[in-house]
């Protein structure tokens, strides 16, 4: 291979640091460049390899950094150890807290920028998100396969980011048998969940708030709750063990609430204390306020709102505006779990629109604990970029 890549020298600051991603800017010249996704040596200006790394045409981060050794050849040998050193990182959290799906693979955290590979029991779902990814393909399932010979996989390469890297969207099985419509997973210890592989959202469901459900149980006991953006109501299964007094979900998605109902009764919880909303939280907030409505504890789960950092400002008043009314909700000494999973939002900036909605709404509050992305989802030292889920929990007075 002589493909080469050689950066500006003012911009060689990064990689030096371990960072994963080369921008465009940081381009000096590229030498017999190779196809979307191949594979390139990466030069300082003075000519010292740097990294290997697979090529990004049509993407503003023109290359993704599979290894920093120069010897390391990018093959189904490559992906089987870096795939086995990610599962090796997931082993306490498997030990301690009894689960049947997490996230294997984190990309770019796990030292695979662009590979995502969520494991639901037997079946491996594969979301390929970079070109270089897709260019080693074969090498990726031919690792898995011997890894996980038990293994179902199946691709959920359907992200709208892949259009960025001139990617097509693409589902289907890769090997093994298609997963049911409905699959039951477990998480801490005990809790049931049916998941939808093919058709639910991201790879199936919201590994990453894992943690986050378990939190908002204690806060729960005899208490009226409103779990906005439910989705399959994973929150709501947590509110209801936690003994809540009743527990309203409030998604757009039916498919997603037909599957919440299920969930409650295969827990065998109580659905006499349930109820499940199809609208817009935007505007059943406001209705809610509009008839002086109050809950105890109120979960905002929101889906990304900045997609992109042009996007920042509008997502702040998103954010901002359902935080508000959430606020003038909450009733005395109640509580509100707050997320943002948008990447480009700080967790800085994040609390300050939190502040300033109770601000507005003229409740003073207090944060009592910060919360983040669960385990599997980590942040390599190198790639804060990896922090995208943050959430607070916030006591009203
Ligand atoms: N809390 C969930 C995940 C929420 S994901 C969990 O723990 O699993 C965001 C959800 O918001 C999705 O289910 C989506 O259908 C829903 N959604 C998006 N926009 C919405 C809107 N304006 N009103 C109501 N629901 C919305």
């Amino acid at each position: 291979m002589n493909s080469k890549l050689i950066l500006n020298p003012e911009r060689e600051k990064s990689l030096k640091r371990l960072h994963p991603w080369v921008f465009s800017k940081a381009v000096e010249r590229i030498v017999n460049p190779p196809s979307n996704g191949g594979d390139i040596n990466i030069y300082s200006n003075d000519g010292t390899f740097l990294a290997r790394g697979s090529y990004s045409p049509n993407s503003q981060i023109r290359a993704r950094i599979w290894t920093f050794d120069q010897n390391e050849k990018i093959n189904t040998e490559f992906f089987i150890s870096k795939i086995k050193k990610a599962a090796q990182r997931r082993q306490l959290l498997l030990e301690e807290n009894s689960l049947s799906a997490f996230r294997m693979v984190d990309a770019e955290s796990d030292e695979l920028p662009g590979l995502i590979i969520d494991k639901y029991n037997e079946f491996l779902v594969l979301q390929i998100q970079s070109a270089g990814c897709e260019y080693h393909l074969n090498d990726i399932t031919d690792a898995l396969k011997k890894l996980y010979p038990e293994c179902s996989i199946y691709e959920r390469s359907d992200a709208a980011v892949r259009s960025k890297e001139g990617l097509e969207l693409r589902k289907r099985v890769i090997s093994g048998i298609e997963p049911p419509d409905e699959i039951e997973i477990t998480e801490n210890g005990g809790i049931k969940l049916l998941v939808d592989i093919k058709e639910g959202h991201k790879t199936g469901y919201y590994l990453d708030q894992r943690d986050n459900r378990r939190i908002l149980g204690r806060f729960c006991r005899n208490k009226n709750v409103l779990n906005c953006f439910s989705y399959t109501g994973g929150f709501c299964l947590y509110a209801l063990k936690g003994r809540a007094a009743s527990v309203t979900n409030v998604d757009v998605s039916q498919p997603a609430l037909d599957i919440a109902k299920k969930n409650i009764v295969i827990n065998h919880l109580d659905p006499g204390r349930v109820r499940f909303i199809r609208e817009d939280v935007f505007s059943f907030l406001r209705k809610e306020k509009k008839n002086g409505k109050q809950y105890d504890v109120i979960v905002l789960d929101p889906p990304k709102f900045a997609e992109s950092r042009s996007q920042l400002d509008k997502a702040c008043r998103g954010y901002k505006d359902i935080n508000m009314i959430a606020a003038s909700l909450l009733s005395p000494g109640g509580y509100l779990l707050t997320f943002s999973c948008s990447g480009h939002m700080t967790p800085d900036l994040f609390q300050k629109v939190v502040a300033d909605a109770f601000l507005d709404a003229g409740r003073h509050g207090s944060i009592v604990q910060y919360l983040h992305q669960a385990e599997d989802h980590p942040v390599a030292l190198p790639y804060p970029e990896a922090l995208y889920l943050k959430g607070l929990v916030v006591r009203a007075d």
